[in-house]
């Protein structure tokens, strides 16, 4: 990393941390919120009651969807709270490659008004690569997931699941080509027998990581795995 952007990124961060907030979206005065509250009304929201239980895409009466009941994934719930559309998925990117880390807290704050997940053991962010790590200081997951394990009063584990290998790009292969690129793409560090594990991640698109991720957990032993996102790709 250059110095410049790591002055960049630090300078950023401070100025997250420490001056009046601006609207990220409209840049009004927000009153030391991220988010000013005229923007945040408008910020599109997945549904939550017309939409498959399994994947969180939408479908007609919360009805598990075709998709799911062909082949089902290894996670077993998913909760999305926005629609990766304009301004959140500004909102995202800002936060992972610009050090918006108030963004992060945000987010949370936003899935802390969905109904808490019920007979949670723990709270796993989606491991990032330690390669990606590095290179970004920070796992945007992780720092969505902290204030939920606070406020929840559950475990945040942030070693239990290391990320193995860094998944070559995803784009241009089809589902089946997908899934087998992220083949043991987690190792699981510590046997997960009977626990209900919630992953917070910040973006699903098609799935896929998540659903190894899933697999890996269960193959350590969990026995359900509740997947709890900020924003879902139509
Ligand atoms: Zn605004
Ligand atoms: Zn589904």
């Amino acid at each position: 990393m250059s110095n410049t952007i790591a002055l960049q990124r630090l300078l950023n961060h401070v100025a997250d941390l420490l001056l009046p907030q601006e609207c990220f979206v409209c840049g009004a005065g927000s009153g030391g919120e991220a988010v000013c509250a005229a923007c945040r009304a408008e910020l599109p929201l997945q549904p939550q009651e017309a939409a498959c239980p399994v994947c969180a895409l939408p479908s007609p009466g919360g009805a598990v969807c075709g998709r799911c009941l062909r082949e089902p994934p290894a996670f077993d719930t998913t909760r999305a709270l926005f629609a990766y559309a304009f301004p959140v998925d500004r909102m995202v990117q800002a936060l992972k490659y610009h050090h918006r880390l108030a963004l992060a807290r945000f987010f949370a704050d936003r899935l802390l008004e969905l109904p808490p997940p019920e007979g949670a053991d723990l709270l796993l962010p989606m491991p990032l690569h330690a390669h990606r790590l590095r290179e970004r200081g920070f796992n945007q997951a992780a720092e969505i997931a902290r204030p939920l394990a606070a406020a929840w009063g559950l475990p945040l584990e942030l070693a239990t699941v290391r990320r193995e290998r860094e998944v070559p790009a995803q784009a241009g292969l089809d589902r089946k080509a997908r899934i087998a690129n992220l083949r043991n793409a987690f190792r699981c560090a510590r046997p997960l027998t009977g626990l209900h594990v919630v992953v917070v991640d910040d973006v699903m698109t098609t799935g896929a990581s998540l659903n190894e991720l899933a697999r890996t957990l269960k193959a350590g032993g969990a026995v359900r795995v509740e997947n709890l996102i900020v924003a879902r790709t139509p």
